[in-house]
């Protein structure tokens, strides 16, 4: 925001807490005087940015309308999902049909299967009474 518009909105917010905003012997004055403590911190800021901007305000008496910023803050910009390395678009979720098929190569896939492969082993070497070809 340029000093131009901060002071504007500055002088309305002020103004809106019905202060009186007046120069006097070249000097911005707020009345009641107390308005001026009572300015938050980022008002003191601004005053101190834009002093010469607001002071030509007051001074001429008109305040236009300010610049309104962009009407809707910022259009929401839709950040494209990489697609699925195994599915090539968008992943189509563990619940599909298709999902162990096209997740093959994923290594959480390949740990899930090899990990299935051990139990059915260890499953297989502690199953009674089998033998074991020799
Ligand atoms: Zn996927």
């Amino acid at each position: 925001m340029d000093n131009n518009t901060l002071a504007i909105s500055w002088v309305q917010a002020v103004q809106a807490r019905g202060v009186v905003l007046a120069i006097r012997n070249g000097r911005l004055s707020l009345h009641p005087a107390k308005s001026y403590s009572q300015l938050s911190d980022e008002e003191h800021l601004t005053l101190r940015r834009c002093r010469s901007e607001i002071k030509a305000l007051v001074e001429s008496g008109v305040y236009p309308p300010p610049v309104p910023q962009a009407a809707t803050p910022a259009a929401r910009v839709e950040v494209p999902i990489p697609p699925c390395p195994y599915c090539n678009r968008a992943c189509i979720g563990e619940s599909h049909p298709e999902y162990r098929t096209l997740h093959f190569m994923d290594a959480a896939e390949v740990k899930k299967r090899d990990e299935a492969a051990t139990r059915v082993m260890y499953m297989t070497l502690g199953a009674p009474g089998r033998t074991y070809g020799f």
